[in-house]
């Protein structure tokens, strides 16, 4: 399964904000935005204008880059939000916020969501008690998420979790740190999702 294996903080610095890739490192002075609040390259501090198709492309790959899906993918999370009935710019975000690699990240299990995928592709989360190695399984309503006892006793988890509790988990999903198990409890309300998303941006470049 493909994905992106360059530079996490190049993505940032190149979508101008923290996507937050990194896990801890993002929370500290040695955020590469905080240092660098420029595009990476050799003309990265130059001036430029900006088109709305650039703002459009921009926002997607943001989007694409902060759930670490690659382009052949997010097209086709598009099409079928498209698909659906209601806000296709939503639809995009509930089918992102439903992953497993997402769900495991939002429960805390892993400090980003690269950490999260690498734990659901090593077989270490079950779904509805059932090993789950797919990071792009849609989790629903419901489904009960834990580790694997083994996945338990990694000392990275345990940071993620702790570091996770003290953040602050989210509403939509029920959390049992000490068993690292959970519930999804609802897929979450656009008005929970972070505001810095502009997904109407992103629908405005695929209808064209
Ligand atoms: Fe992005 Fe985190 Fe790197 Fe900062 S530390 S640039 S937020 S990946």
């Amino acid at each position: 399964m493909a994905r992106y294996t360059g530079s996490k903080c190049r993505l940032c610095r190149r979508e101008g904000g923290k996507l937050f890739l990194k896990g801890e490192k993002c929370f500290s002075s040695k955020c590469a935005v905080d240092k660098r609040a420029y595009p990476p390259g050799m003309h990265g501090q130059a001036r430029r204008r900006t088109s709305d198709y650039g703002l459009q492309l921009r926002e997607k790959q943001k989007l694409r880059r902060i759930y670490g899906v690659l382009e052949k993918q997010f097209a086709a999370y598009y099409d079928e939000a498209d698909r659906r009935k209601g806000s296709t710019g939503e639809n995009l975000l509930k089918l992102l916020e439903c992953r497993t690699d997402n769900v495991v990240y939002r429960m805390g299990f892993g400090v980003s969501r690269s950490e999260a995928r690498q734990l659901v592709r090593h077989n270490g989360v079950l779904i509805n008690g059932t090993r789950t190695n797919i990071p792009s399984y849609q989790v629903k309503p419901s489904d009960k998420i834990e580790l694997t006892a083994k996945a338990r006793e990694q000392l990275r988890v345990k940071a993620a979790v702790e570091a996770a509790e003290q953040r602050g988990l989210p509403e939509w999903l029920e959390v049992d740190t000490k068993s690292m198990s959970g519930v999804f409890k609802a897929i979450p309300d656009r008005s929970e999702l972070p505001s810095e998303i502009n997904e109407s941006l992103v629908v405005a470049l695929y209808s064209k």
